[in-house]
């Protein structure tokens, strides 16, 4: 077998010499487990706050020891009843050509609802965080304005259409002209704003906003958040979802700077785990489900071809690469 282990921990920003190609003994099934052969492997955001030595909601990766995150892959070979022989299944893996699993967190995917990646991404994890933080936190009303940070990743595209269902007026915050262009030619946003360009962000928020923000669901941290708080109406709602802007920096910014805005304006934030949400997941399927076959949530995936590449698919996150959910191809089913 071939996995990838945490060779070092990054200072800054990652590169692909924090991770090393190793060669491993698959070890023999016991009562239970199953062989898994790796189709695709997700990269998250997340993972990078897993790179460092500290404490956080996920334990960190240990140097030496195996990358996991999410993946899809085909059983190879079962000792368990619940997985059979060629059935496509979705959970946590190793960065690994195959994988040895007890089932733990580990289902079926049901080719029903969509291909098999949209298991990692609008019907998986980034797609239950945005309904979760859009609906249970940010609450929002038909006619209201809802701010979405990192607006064309997987996270935040699937925010941005669901306010609309919401009958919301949608503004968009991304790094590029045409990732804005992806999201009001194609997704419905009615307005974008992209943050490398924009002389003022505050003005040109302002300008997307005319009727100011009432919902901002926070992906990015930084200068986009500041920018946004000084544009909220009264008793605005901020779902912090993450903060990718500051993963990279060896030492935690001080702030927030500017929370008088959220005290004028009574706004509530509230951070969340989509894993707080675990026990509503079977609510939310099927209506993610339902909007993806009726064609009111679109999707994109940015994929990188090899099992050579899943480090740079992950690096490429933190340069803004990739439109949509970001994966890697490692083998056909
Ligand atoms: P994305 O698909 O959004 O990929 C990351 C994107 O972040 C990039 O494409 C890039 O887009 C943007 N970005 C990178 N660096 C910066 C920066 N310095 N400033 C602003 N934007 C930047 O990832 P996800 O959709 O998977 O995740 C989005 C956010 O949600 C992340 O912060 C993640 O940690 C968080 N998250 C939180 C969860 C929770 O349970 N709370 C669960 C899942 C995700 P651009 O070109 O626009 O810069």
């Amino acid at each position: 077998n071939q996995e990838y282990v945490l060779a070092s921990r990054p200072k800054g920003t990652p590169t692909a010499e924090n991770f090393r190609l190793v060669e491993s003994e698959l070890p023999k099934l016991k009562d239970g487990q199953f062989l898994v052969r790796t189709l695709y492997v997700s990269v998250d955001p997340y993972m990078r706050g897993r790179m460092n030595d500290a404490k956080s909601y996920v334990p960190p990766f240990q140097l030496d020891e195996p990358i996991a995150g999410g993946a899809v892959g085909q059983v190879l070979e079962s000792h368990n009843a619940s997985f059979q022989v060629g059935d496509i299944v979705s959970g946590t893996f190793h960065w690994a050509l195959y994988s040895v699993s007890d089932g733990r967190g580990v289902h079926k995917v049901n080719p029903a609802l969509g291909p098999m990646t949209t298991s990692l991404g609008v019907l998986g994890m980034p797609g239950l965080t945005a309904y979760f933080g859009l609906l249970d936190i940010g609450n929002p009303k038909a006619g209201e304005t809802v701010v979405v940070s990192g607006a064309a990743g997987a996270v935040g595209m699937t925010v941005g259409q669901i306010a609309k269902i919401y009958g919301c007026r949608v503004v968009g915050i991304a790094g590029s002209d045409e990732k804005l262009r992806i999201l009001t030619e194609e997704m419905g946003f009615d307005a974008g704003v992209n943050y490398k360009t924009a002389p003022s962000l505050y003005k040109a928020i302002r300008e997307a906003c005319p009727d100011g923000v009432d919902v901002y669901f926070d992906n990015v941290g930084g200068d986009v958040t500041d920018a946004v708080l000084a544009n909220l109406n009264d008793n605005a709602r901020i779902p912090l979802c993450g903060q990718i802007s500051l993963y990279n920096l060896d030492k935690m910014d001080v702030g927030p700077r500017n929370l008088s805005y959220v005290l004028i304006h009574r706004a509530l934030i509230k951070g969340f785990i989509v894993s707080d949400y675990a026990r509503q997941f079977s609510e939310a399927f099927p209506k993610l489900g339902e909007w993806v076959k009726s064609g009111q949530l679109k999707y994109r995936e940015t994929v990188v071809e090899g099992f050579e590449n899943i480090p740079n698919a992950f690096l490429g996150l933190f340069r803004g690469e990739n439109i949509g959910k970001q994966l890697a191809k490692v083998a056909d089913a």
